[in-house]
């Protein structure tokens, strides 16, 4: 079965040829979630068993034929509700707020999730954050992180952006190393040569990577990202350490 419908809700009868309701549900449940796909079970049958089964096999819900369409109508809501529930949870819980990049626990479940067994790591650090906040306030620093977020998403054809904290960002690439570090290369000159004009002033920042490639595991990975971030740093900011 497709993994990329774009089908929320599947209302299905136990009573069909070929693939009967319980079938059907188990096949379908196999790609898509109860968040990503609700399926309302239908049956005439007056045995008790198949509430249960219908339930276990992964519908969000059942009902008797014959039912009253009011009914039905209330059910379909119930579950649209909560798939819009559980959508709105995830995105708080994954999202960055400010800037509406992944977050860190996003970062880190994906890397656990997409083991791969070489990867790179880029550790991004604004330069002299503090002063943007001197200058501008803090709402023209959180103007600034907001376009930073903007060009981060758009910056990378096969990698991973995410706020880590504060002006911390980190990118999980586990593509062609090649092709990532010249995109980094390439946001840190768009970044460098970026106005972001902020209440009748011009914010300009710039920013310092550290990035670190190889078989090691993702804690030792952004151990060595985050030394040479530091190597950034002491080079005289704006630049990148590989
Ligand atoms: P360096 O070049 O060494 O990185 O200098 P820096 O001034 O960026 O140093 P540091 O990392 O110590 O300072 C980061 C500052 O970022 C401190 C903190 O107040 C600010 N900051 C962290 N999160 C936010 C945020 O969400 N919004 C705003 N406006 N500022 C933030
Ligand atoms: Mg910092
Ligand atoms: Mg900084």
């Amino acid at each position: 079965m497709e993994n990329t419908w774009d089908v929320n809700l599947v209302i299905t009868d136990n009573d069909m040829p070929l693939m009967n309701g319980l079938e059907l549900t188990q096949h379908l449940r196999l790609n898509k979630t109860r968040d990503e796909l609700a399926i309302i079970g239908l049956s005439a049958s007056n045995n008790p068993d198949l509430i249960p089964q219908f339930l276990k096999a992964g519908a969000n819900d059942y009902l008797n034929k014959p039912f009253n369409q009011e009914e039905l109508y209330c059910r379909i809501h119930t579950v649209l509700d909560m798939q819009d529930a559980s959508e709105q949870l995830y995105f708080l819980a994954n999202r960055d707020d400010l800037t509406g990049l992944w977050n860190r626990r996003y970062f880190f479940n994906f890397a656990d999730e997409n083991p791969a067994p070489f990867k790179s790591i880029a550790m991004i650090d604004v330069d002299h954050f503090k002063m943007i906040n001197e200058k501008f306030g803090h709402d023209g620093g959180d103007y600034a992180l907001k376009s930073i977020g903007q060009m981060l998403n758009t910056a990378f054809s096969s990698a991973l952006p995410a706020r880590f904290g504060g002006e911390e960002f980190v990118v999980l690439c586990t593509g062609n190393v090649d092709v990532f570090n010249a995109e980094l290369e390439a946001f840190r000159g768009q970044l460098e040569n970026t106005m972001m004009s902020y209440q009748g002033q011009t914010i300009r920042l710039t920013t310092s990577i550290g990035v670190a490639s190889g078989e090691q595991s993702l804690p030792h990975l952004l151990k060595t990202a985050d030394d040479k971030l530091y190597a950034a740093k002491d080079n005289g900011r704006n630049n990148i350490v590989y």
